[in-house]
């Protein structure tokens, strides 16, 4: 007889799950609550425009252990285009004054040196440190199945980063900007703008420049509901079965052993290894009732900030409007969109660099700002219907500013807000991300083993701060090294 793994939620981490269960011999089944696959990782289609919702950058396009899992899932295969972009973003201020961030470290350095000679030396070192990040390597092991020895093997390489983790590890963006004590107002009020007025960590901020320089933090062509299908693909081929549509209430546990899963409609799915893949604070809370609660989960669920949801407004636009930035990002102050007062701007996204969002000779553009749950939890019906109306007007205002005249040739507006992502994925107060990454969680994870009860594993972005596709599929992977520790059976990537 075959063991039965069931897993919770069919978004990233569940399908990596499942695809590798499939892979060492279990018998599979995701449960899936949505119509779709993919969870975060989706997009929709209207009047034959594409409105995707999250792939910008995925670590992972060219090499290291999270290009292993890419391959192995079929997110890449030799079909996949990458595309790298030059230009990170382009950061425009209250008198539209434009900053750009390249993509080339190299490239930046230099630009910012231009910009500001008196600051040449703290330049200088923050991008030394973060071409040093490239040296970061993710682990293709669960953290429970390393030895001391893989620590010692990978040491001499990362020393360099280690450093700069240990460096900067417990500092916010704020502090690490005031440790460079730059002196240059424009670069000191963009920098600001875009990460200094909240609790965003300062190693985020280096890794992430750091690995867009090595080109390993690539655009996928198709975006994310094609990357989602693809790992849908590779999970039914190799025999997994996928149910949707069915809501799981409950973890059925008997002496704190995992017996299988309880579906909102009464039916019971038994099973030998349950992974919850789904939203973490429901999984926890909610379907199993508080029950399996370690220390650390406790604070962190108190404690650490979640991502601020955001508004998502698509647009279809009936003309070709080339950029050769992905992303703008408009950092002026005091700005209001709908009840929303922007902290933090607002970004859009032209997407004329994918010629599949768009029919030809036309354009999907993209706006998206932060706007806090609290303003939509208690949002019903009339209001929520006359704010999503103020929403596209005043989006509609903002894009003008960017591409003065485009409102003419706007066909198609399509609104997203908090309550949309908590509605069809179930993530806590709409954080899409889950936990931000901050100065006291950075290098910090929540284990994949709730205490006490077993054949229970826990996989996704609510594992890592700062969330993403990575850790997410990862995670996925390594819950299936785990089953089969437990099983006395080596694991397999391949089938
Ligand atoms: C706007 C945006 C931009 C982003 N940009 C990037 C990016 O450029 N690069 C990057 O790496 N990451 C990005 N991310 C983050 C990334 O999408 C997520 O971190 C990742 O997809 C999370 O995957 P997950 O499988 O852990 O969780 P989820 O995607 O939340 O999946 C959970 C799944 O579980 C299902 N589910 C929940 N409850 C139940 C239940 N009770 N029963 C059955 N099913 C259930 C949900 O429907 C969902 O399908 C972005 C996210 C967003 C929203």
């Amino acid at each position: 007889m075959r063991k039965r793994v069931v897993i919770i939620g069919g978004g990233i981490a569940g399908l990596s799950a499942g695809i590798y269960s499939v892979m060492n011999g279990f018998e599979t089944e995701i449960i899936e609550m949505h119509s779709i696959a993919g969870g975060q990782c989706t997009a929709w289609d209207r009047k034959g425009y594409r409105f995707d919702y999250c792939l910008h950058w995925l670590v992972g396009t060219s090499k290291g252990a999270f290009h292993e899992i890419w391959k192995e899932t079929n997110v890449i295969n030799n079909e996949t285009e990458i595309i790298d972009h030059e230009v990170h973003s382009r950061i425009l201020d209250n008198d539209g004054n434009e900053f750009i961030i390249y993509s080339n470290i190299d490239r930046w350095e230099k630009y910012l040196m231009d910009i500001a000679p008196e600051d040449k030396a703290a330049i200088q070192k923050m991008c030394t440190e973060m071409r040093k990040s490239a040296l970061l390597e993710p682990f293709s092991l669960a953290p429970e199945l390393r030895s001391p020895l893989d620590y010692i093997k990978i040491l001499p390489k990362m020393l360099p980063v280690m450093n700069v983790v240990r460096k900067f590890g417990r500092l916010t963006c704020q502090e690490y900007f005031d440790k460079l004590n730059l002196k240059n107002e424009r670069i000191k009020s963009v920098f600001f703008s875009l990460y200094g007025n909240r609790d965003f960590s300062a190693l985020a901020f280096i890794f992430m420049l750091g690995w867009f320089n090595q080109k390993n933090a690539g655009y996928i062509k198709g975006g994310s509901y094609p990357l989602a299908q693809r790992m849908v693909e590779k999970f039914v081929k190799l025999g997994g079965k996928l149910s949707y549509g069915k809501k799981v209430e409950k973890v059925i546990v008997e002496n704190n052993v995992t017996k299988g899963v309880l579906l909102s409609d009464g039916t019971s799915v038994p099973a030998d290894y349950v992974i919850s893949a789904a939203d973490g604070y429901s999984t926890i809370f909610k379907m199993l009732e508080s029950k399996y609660i370690s220390k650390e989960i406790d604070f962190a669920y108190k404690n650490w900030e979640l991502f601020t949801p955001i508004v998502q407004v698509s647009f279809g636009v009936k003309k070709d409007i080339p950029s050769q930035f992905p992303i703008i990002i408009n950092i002026s102050k005091d700005m209001i969109i709908g009840k929303t007062k922007l902290e933090n701007g607002y970004s859009v996204m032209n997407y004329s660099y994918d010629s599949t969002m768009a029919p030809e000779g036309k354009t999907t553009i993209v706006l998206r700002y932060d706007s806090p749950w609290k303003l939509w939890e208690n949002m019903e019906a009339e209001e929520y219907k006359a704010e999503k109306k103020q929403i596209q007007k005043d989006a509609t205002a903002c894009l003008d500013k960017i591409y003065p005249g485009i409102s003419e040739f706007i066909e198609v507006i399509d609104v997203a807000t908090p309550k949309t992502d908590v509605k069809y994925t179930g993530v806590k107060d709409g954080a899409y991300e889950g936990f931000m990454p901050s100065k006291d969680n950075m290098m910090k994870s929540l284990k994949m083993q709730l205490p006490k009860l077993q054949n229970f594993y826990m996989a996704g972005q609510w594992l890592f701060p700062g969330g993403g596709l990575p850790p997410s599929a990862q995670t996925g992977k390594w819950t299936i090294q785990l089953i089969c520790k437990k099983e006395k059976q080596k694991f397999s990537s391949t089938m």
